[in-house]
């Protein structure tokens, strides 16, 4: 479920966030983690109406990466990253990895 919220910059980046997905089906929480999109820096709720972050202490970062969700989203993260990092593919239709 993708939650749109008003524009908040990320606390690390500055990049625009205006929107969280979550994985439990429900709005975030004060103290709930969020991720970064832009710049993969592990944030968490200060304020949700209207939404606030600030950067994770080390400590919830190792939380956050030690949780089941935490580790699918930073799985994911860096899928994507793979994936923008490549200017195009190469398909070799004769089936050829
Ligand atoms: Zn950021």
């Amino acid at each position: 479920m993708i939650v749109r919220h008003a524009e908040s910059p990320c606390p690390s980046c500055a990049q625009t966030l205006d929107g969280v997905g979550s994985h439990a089906g429900h709005l975030p929480r004060v103290t709930d983690y969020s991720f970064c999109i832009h710049c993969g820096t592990v944030l968490v709720f200060t304020s949700v109406s209207p939404v606030a972050y600030r950067v994770a202490t080390p400590d919830e970062v190792q939380a956050f990466r030690a949780s089941v969700a935490g580790r699918r989203v930073l799985e994911d993260y860096q899928a994507l990253r793979r994936i923008e990092s490549m200017k195009s593919v190469f398909i070799d239709r004769e089936g050829s990895a």
